[in-house]
């Protein structure tokens, strides 16, 4: 079903900021992004790296989430400034059980498939999820996803639309 990432991204960093005393930042563009998908599963990518940003970085840090709208595509960032990933174990922490040699199940608590379930939901929509980090000073997770184009936004029924009065007018100008 058709999606806008941004309102998407600011309902569940809500959620986010009545749980945890944390500044939580979201950069949202000031068009409309529309992708094709499963709301509750892409909620679930979002809840689940935001969880990891918490939980990996000091209580006080910042967590910053930014979506991006480029050609063809949307990306989401979930940035923290968090205690980050080792280079070695940066490719394999996608996969199912793996933890990186930086977090200890006594000061960590996880099973390592947070990350192994949202990148398999980013493959199911066609898009990706990617990392970029450096051990000791924190990570940014990217989900890419294709973006819907402009010609069926505009066929998109007119209470779909009325999110955001003001956002939906500009995008759509
Ligand atoms: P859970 O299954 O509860 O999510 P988990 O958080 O350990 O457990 P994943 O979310 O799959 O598992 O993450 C896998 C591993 O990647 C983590 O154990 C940790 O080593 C590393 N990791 C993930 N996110 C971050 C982050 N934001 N900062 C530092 N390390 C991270
Ligand atoms: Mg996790």
């Amino acid at each position: 079903a058709p999606l806008e990432v941004g309102q998407l991204v600011a309902e569940v960093v809500d959620h986010f900021r009545a749980a945890f005393e944390r500044p939580f930042t979201v950069e949202v563009p000031r068009d409309r992004v529309w992708v094709h998908g499963d709301r509750d599963r892409l909620e679930q990518v979002l809840v689940n790296l935001l969880e990891n940003a918490h939980k990996y970085s000091p209580a006080g840090e910042p967590i910053t989430v930014r979506v991006e709208k480029l050609e063809g595509e949307a990306r989401i960032h979930v940035q923290d400034h968090g205690i980050g990933i080792p280079g070695a174990d940066q490719s394999q922490v996608f996969q199912r059980f793996y933890r990186a040699r930086n977090v200890s199940h006594r000061n960590f608590g996880g099973l390592g498939l947070g990350l192994f379930i949202s990148s398999s939901i980013a493959k199911l929509h066609r898009g990706s999820l990617t990392l970029a980090s450096s051990e000791g000073h924190g990570s940014t997770f990217t989900m890419t996803l294709p973006r819907m184009a402009s010609h069926e936004v505009k066929r998109l029924p007119r209470r779909v639309l009325l999110l955001d009065e003001d956002r939906t007018q500009e995008a759509l100008a």
